[in-house]
């Protein structure tokens, strides 16, 4: 019997790692490659925000596992991870439901020699008080689309008033990283468009857009010289942003800070910190950190098990150095592993050493909407470049481009890119539904 790779989640990583395993291991019949998934598409997560914002319409981009199996030699499993059995080399699928509550496909087992997590992380929002129940995430493509669909209604509510006065909406995002950012710039952007296709009882200064940051600054987890400029446009848009402010409250209409500040918001969204999903703490004995990852060594196998592999946001990989510090959770580096990974899986079935990951910071890009974009690119003979304006945003938009070559290869990436083109010159630039 061929070896069997099963690679659970089907995320920015786990879905790479699939295709390049299916068109190698796979096709030519040295390996059952097998990708297991929670839902039935893909949509590459840094795109939410455009989603939640209305600039992307998340059916034009979303991948369907099934056809992506048939097309590279690998099986698609639907359904959610909820157990594992390391003596046995089986892990266990929960049902999947139909949206009537009745059962599609049926709870299972699948048995594997080598096993591959890549199921992704969520938003944390730390406990915090009616955190869960008042604002809005923007971890899956549903949520991203609540969050189109509520503030559309906002619009066609005032758009819809008889007695001709203007309206008025406040959205309030928590965390002032990557994801808080580059919603911001986006919605102050759908504001923009929202007026100009006609809804404009709420003119573009009357959305209020705050941003709050626990921290001292914007984008903590990147360099000060990217975080000032970003800081400075976001105010030259009309963003308030809101440092060294800690919400410790969240009510149905608005947030409470540690401080005492107390910031009114008809929509709020936390896009702060990160944790794994919980079925990872304490599964069948593996070593878990306090936000859930599997704690991996440097080829990526966990701890406690050589046959058990986990990259991407669920993992805490250590960068070398010792200072305790792990590779950053992000599409960047869920790609590398992937790629890294696709060569390890070849060389265990070899009985061959594994390879070891060092994180590469290639740099990081901050997209302010259409407006621009901002960041740093790393070379080996340049160092740090940094990047603003037009030019920065063609190296952002070419993030996804090679997200898309890796699962399509360069002809079909080329025609998408195309039909993007043209389908832009169509549609109206704002999802308005
Ligand atoms: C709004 C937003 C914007 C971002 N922007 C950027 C950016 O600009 N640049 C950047 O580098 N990073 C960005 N990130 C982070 C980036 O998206 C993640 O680091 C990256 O997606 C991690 O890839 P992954 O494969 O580990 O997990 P994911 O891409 O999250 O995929 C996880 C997959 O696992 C599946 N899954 C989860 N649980 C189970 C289960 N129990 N059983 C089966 N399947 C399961 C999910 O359905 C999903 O398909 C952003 C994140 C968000 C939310």
């Amino acid at each position: 019997m061929s070896h069997r790779i099963v690679i659970v989640g089907g995320g920015a990583g786990g879905l790479e790692l699939a295709t390049r395993l299916g068109r190698t291991l796979g096709k030519r019949g040295q390996a059952r490659v097998t990708l297991v998934d929670a839902n039935l598409t893909h949509i590459w997560k840094p795109l939410l925000h455009e989603v939640a914002a209305g600039s992307l319409n998340s059916s034009e981009d979303e991948l369907n596992y099934v056809a992506q199996a048939k097309w590279n030699h690998f099986e698609f499993q639907l359904g959610r991870m909820a157990g594992l059995n390391r003596a046995e080399r089986r892990i266990s699928l929960a049902a999947t439901l139909d949206e009537r509550g009745e059962v599609l496909v049926p709870e299972r087992e699948l048995g594997y020699d080598s096993l591959v997590l890549a199921v992704g992380s969520s938003t944390n929002d730390f406990g915090t008080t009616g955190a869960a129940e008042h604002c809005l995430f923007l971890d899956t493509r549903e949520q991203a689309e609540r969050f189109h669909r509520q503030l559309l209604s906002h619009y066609l509510r005032a758009h819809a008033n008889q007695d001709g006065s203007t309206g008025q909406i406040s959205v309030a995002i928590v965390g002032a990283g990557a994801t808080g950012v580059e919603l911001a710039a986006e919605l102050h952007h759908a504001a923009h468009e929202l007026a100009a296709y006609g809804l404009d009882r709420i003119r573009p200064e009357n959305m209020r857009i705050t941003l709050i940051e626990a921290g001292p600054r914007v984008l903590p987890a990147l360099p000060e010289r990217i975080g000032k400029p970003v800081h400075q446009t976001l105010e030259k848009l009309g963003v308030t942003v809101l440092t060294n402010a800690a919400v410790s409250q969240v009510t149905h209409d608005a947030l409470l800070t540690a401080q005492g500040d107390s910031i009114s918001a008809s929509l709020k969204v936390w896009a702060a910190g990160i944790r794994a999903p919980s079925f990872l703490k304490e599964l069948d004995g593996l070593e878990s950190n306090r936000i859930n990852q599997l704690q991996v060594r440097p080829t990526l196998q966990t701890t406690r098990d050589d046959n058990i592999f986990a990259f991407g946001d669920c993992a805490a990989c250590p960068q070398p150095g010792g200072d305790g510090r792990n590779v950053p959770p992000r599409a960047q580096a869920a790609h590398q592993q992937a790629s890294l990974l696709a060569k390890s899986l070849k060389l265990r079935i070899a009985g061959q050493a594994l390879p070891e990951y060092r994180y590469r910071d290639y740099g990081s890009l901050i997209s302010l909407s259409s407006f621009s974009a901002i960041g740093n690119l790393m070379g080996n003979l340049t160092g740090s470049v940094m990047l603003e304006g037009w030019l920065a945003r063609v190296f952002y938009i070419s993030l996804y481009r090679m997200h898309q070559m890796a699962l399509y290869g360069p002809l079909r990436t080329l025609l998408l890119m195309l039909s993007d083109r043209i389908g832009r010159s169509t549609e109206p630039r704002l999802k308005l539904h």
